[in-house]
């Protein structure tokens, strides 16, 4: 089982690679390989729940290969039941110690929110409006008359720490696992405009 320690460490150095345009991502042959080792079992070391945004898929900024990570992707990346659900199998099924709640800048799903808490719509279809629900409560204490990229900024914080909290905390399973040091889930955000992953917390 790989500790979170080493599992962050990781993601981090994949990041660089990612950033550095030295990524090992697009060697076929390796993912090839790996595929044949995979048939029976899976090993993620590490949880990502991100955004569905095609500008944001894990495996690549993180430069990771397949059996890596176990991902979860809605917009805004929101914590609903079926994305704790998913967070506790990987958890129980494969001892995966790290989840990284990753937003982005710039997000569609935030940007989305923030129209509507300034000017409600009558005609948002329900499914969307499921999302923009889970989103929304994060936004309330936000001043929404200053400079929109700040706002937006702020928001896609805000909404990173709360799914953070409601993985933490919607679940007597991952909660028990966190208070036991068995299991970290940290917060991070994606730079459209550089490529950087900035994790919210630090591990020494
Ligand atoms: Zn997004």
């Amino acid at each position: 089982m790989i500790s979170t320690e080493e599992a962050l460490k990781r993601l981090r150095e994949g990041n660089k690679r990612f950033i550095s345009d030295s990524s090992t991502f697009n060697n076929t042959l390796s993912h090839k390989s790996r595929c044949h080792s995979l048939t029976e079992n899976q090993d993620p070391f590490a949880i990502i729940l991100g955004c569905s945004d095609s500008r944001v898929p894990a495996e690549i900024v993180f430069d990771q290969s397949l059996g890596d990570l176990f991902g979860i992707r809605v917009a805004g990346n929101i914590v609903a039941p079926s994305q704790i659900g998913s967070v506790e199998y990987a958890v129980e099924r494969f001892g995966t110690r790290l989840v990284v709640v990753m937003g982005h800048s710039k997000c569609g799903a935030i940007q989305a929110t923030l129209e509507e808490l300034r000017c409600p719509s009558a005609n948002q279809s329900k499914n969307l409006r499921s999302i923009v629900d889970r989103i929304l409560p994060s936004l309330t204490s936000l001043d929404i008359d200053q400079a929109p990229e700040i706002l937006l900024q702020q928001a896609v914080r805000a909404n990173i720490h709360s799914s953070v909290s409601q993985l933490q905390h919607g679940s007597i399973i991952l909660e028990q696992l966190v208070k036991e040091g068995e299991l970290l889930i940290l917060g991070a955000e994606y730079s459209l405009n550089t490529g950087i992953v900035d994790f919210f917390d630090k591990l020494t």
